[in-house]
This record gives C-alpha cells, structure tokens and sequence, in this order.
C-alpha cells in the first residue's frame, strides 16, 4: 500500500479494549501503510501489562519483515516505537515460548506479507490451539475462506499441533503476495451443509472426548459420523480441545472450547454448547470472532458489509485503531436481532 501519508500514528493501548490485539493490528498497518507508529500504555488494563513473549514475538517478527527500526521491544514494555522499512517477501520462521500462539503472530504478518511483491513462506511453531487465540481449524475453515473469496491468495498447513500450555506446535503459511482484496458483502450465513463436532486428545485418556462429545449427542441429537475422535500422536500433548463446525452456504463457523485440569469433561461439553446456541439463535452471518477478524479484511478492501451476533469491545476497539491509520470509516448498528458492520471509504469516527 505505502500510498498514505508517512505521518506517525499515536496510540494509546489502555484505550477501549485496551489488549494486546491493539498491537497486532497497528503493526500491520503501520507496515502496510508506511507510517511509524507509537504505542503508549501497552495492554494497562490487563493483569500484567506491557508486552507479553507472545507480544514480544509479534514485535521482532513484524521489525524482521520490514527491517523496522523499534525502540521499546522488552519484555513487560508498556511504550514501543516502531519504524517499518518497505515490507519484504521471503522464507521466515519465526518459534514462539511454549505458551504463545502461532495464530497471533500470523494474525500480524500475513497481512502485510499478502500485498508483499512476491511469495512468502512463515513457519511457526509454538501454540496452534490456545486458549484466547484463534485456534488453527478455525482460521483454516473459517476464515481463510472468506479471505480467499476477497482475493488472498494464501494456503495454511497444521504440521504438528501444539496445545497450550505445553506449545510444539508448527504451522506453515504460504502466501501468494500481490493481493487486491475485494470489498466482500457477507450479511446472511445461508442454509446449513453441514455440522460436526471433534474433540482433540492429546496424552491423555480418550474418554475425556468421549464425555465431551456426548453432551453434545444427547443435547442436539447428532448422529455418529457427526462426533469425531480423530486419533492423535499422543507426543503431541498433553492438550485437549472439542471444536464444533458449522459448515453454511456463505460461512463457515468454528467454535471451541479447551479442556482444562480440574474442569469436567462435561462442562467443557455444555460451554461449547451454550457458545453454539448463541450462534444458533441469530441468524447473522458471523459470530463474535469473525466478527473482530474480518474488520482488518475489510478496510484493506476498501468496503465491505456484515452482520454479526455480537458485538464485542474487542472488535469496536480494533476498529477504532483501523481508522487511525486508513481511510476508512466503520458504521455499526443494531437491527433485526443481529450486529450490521458496514466498512466504506471515508474518514472514520463512527466505530
Ligand atoms: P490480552 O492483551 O488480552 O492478553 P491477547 O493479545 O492475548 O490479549 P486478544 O487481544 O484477546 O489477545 O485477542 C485475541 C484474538 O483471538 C482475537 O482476534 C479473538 O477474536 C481471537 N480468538 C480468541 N478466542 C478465539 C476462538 N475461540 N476462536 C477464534 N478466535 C478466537
């Protein structure tokens, strides 16, 4: 992109959601418009502010693809200072502490990677399903085809998992560069294909997933090729994750839950329930993490429109500091039960 006025941007992280998603999504449109960008107050409003390994990692990996100068990346840092180079297509890896996401850090270098003049190729390792990320099946299903359908040109492969908090995980991103996304209108789910539910055991026994997939039998009458035990390598935990797809005409829907020590199989069953019934009972488009990932998409499409089920400070809040850096103006409403974001050219105020 790299069109926009090279002015810096000033951030304050305590702001809105006040999270580390604040960052993510600055530093990938600080590389993609060229604009330096100044964060004060990183992540104040969490338990343990300033930046996190995870955010750390975010940080050295987007200053490594664009030869960033940065002041600030250290651990616990509540300011940075980052002055991106023009971005650069190549072959990265990038390994995380055994707790961080794989997800995140792609969620801050893929966009600037797609519009890159020439392939890229990002290995990961660390976290592939961690719990306050999106977990790798539901960026694979769920949002990697709507970023194809907007024109990115990028392929996702799970080489091993890695469950939190043990990490090992890797994940490969290749991606084509030279991407024009289209403005995308995504406002009804469309008719249901298909549905299933998996869990993800991991060293641990199999009857936990066994438990898990039964709540769900008995409360929505799935049948048994729609509850899956798919075998794992066991060196691949200890981890366990129960995932629920909804396959949609127009969507893809993935929603999960993560097995914890101490919390009953059956109540990881019940809150993966209580999430699909929220979904279940609108009749939006999108739910609550689509909903904030689709933001970024949009505004680099220059337009777009969709509803969603719930509006989060979260994904207000990512709005908010898209609009610092382009053009863009986000309109969001409440109508007819559901959430309508509506992204167009413009200064923006409205989000
Ligand atoms: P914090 O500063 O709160 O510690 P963080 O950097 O760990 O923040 P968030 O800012 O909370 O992370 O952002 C998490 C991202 O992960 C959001 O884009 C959110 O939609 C996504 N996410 C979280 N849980 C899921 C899930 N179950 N499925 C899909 N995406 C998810």
């Amino acid at each position: 992109m790299n069109t926009h006025l090279q002015s810096a941007v000033t951030l304050d992280g305590s702001e809105g959601e006040g999270g580390g998603q604040v960052l993510r999504t600055s530093l990938a449109l600080s590389m993609l418009t060229g604009r330096p960008l100044h964060i004060n107050h990183i992540r104040a409003r969490r338990a343990k502010p300033g930046l996190m390994r995870q955010h750390l990692v975010c940080v050295q990996a987007a200053a490594e693809i664009s030869a960033a100068e940065v002041d600030g990346a250290e651990l616990g840092s509540q300011t940075l200072a980052f002055r991106p180079g023009p971005v650069r297509a190549g072959d990265y890896r990038f390994a995380i502490s055994s707790a961080g996401s794989c997800t995140l850090v792609l969620q801050t270098v893929l966009p600037p990677l797609l519009m890159a003049g020439a392939p890229s190729r990002i290995e990961l390792s660390g976290g592939t399903h961690n719990p306050m990320a999106p977990p790798f099946h539901f960026l694979e299903r769920a949002w990697l085809p709507l970023l194809r359908r907007m024109g990115g040109e990028v392929s996702l492969e799970l080489k091993r998992h890695g469950f939190y908090p043990a990490g090992g995980g890797v994940v490969c991103a290749s991606v084509q560069g030279g991407s024009r996304l289209q403005p995308l209108e995504l406002t009804t789910r469309g008719p249901l294909r298909e549905a299933y539910a998996e869990s993800l055991v991991a060293g641990m026994p199999r009857g936990v997933g066994q438990r898990e997939l039964q709540v769900l039998q008995q409360a929505l009458g799935w049948s048994a090729g729609q509850l899956r035990l798919p075998g794992m390598r066991q060196n691949e935990g200890p981890g366990n994750v129960l995932m629920a797809t909804l396959v949609h005409e127009h969507t893809t829907e993935v929603f999960t839950q993560f097995g914890e020590r101490g919390l009953p199989a059956e109540q990881v069953g019940a809150r993966l329930l209580a999430e699909l019934r929220d979904y279940q009972a609108s009749t939006a488009a999108v739910g609550p993490h689509l909903c904030d990932q689709l933001a970024l998409l949009m505004a680099l499409a220059g337009g777009g429109r969709y509803t969603a089920s719930e509006m989060t400070e979260h994904s207000r809040t990512n709005c908010r500091v898209i609009q610092q850096f382009l053009p863009v103006r986000f309109d969001i409403e409440a109508r007819d039960g559901v959430w309508w974001v509506t992204v167009q050219e413009g200064a923006g105020s409205a989000a």
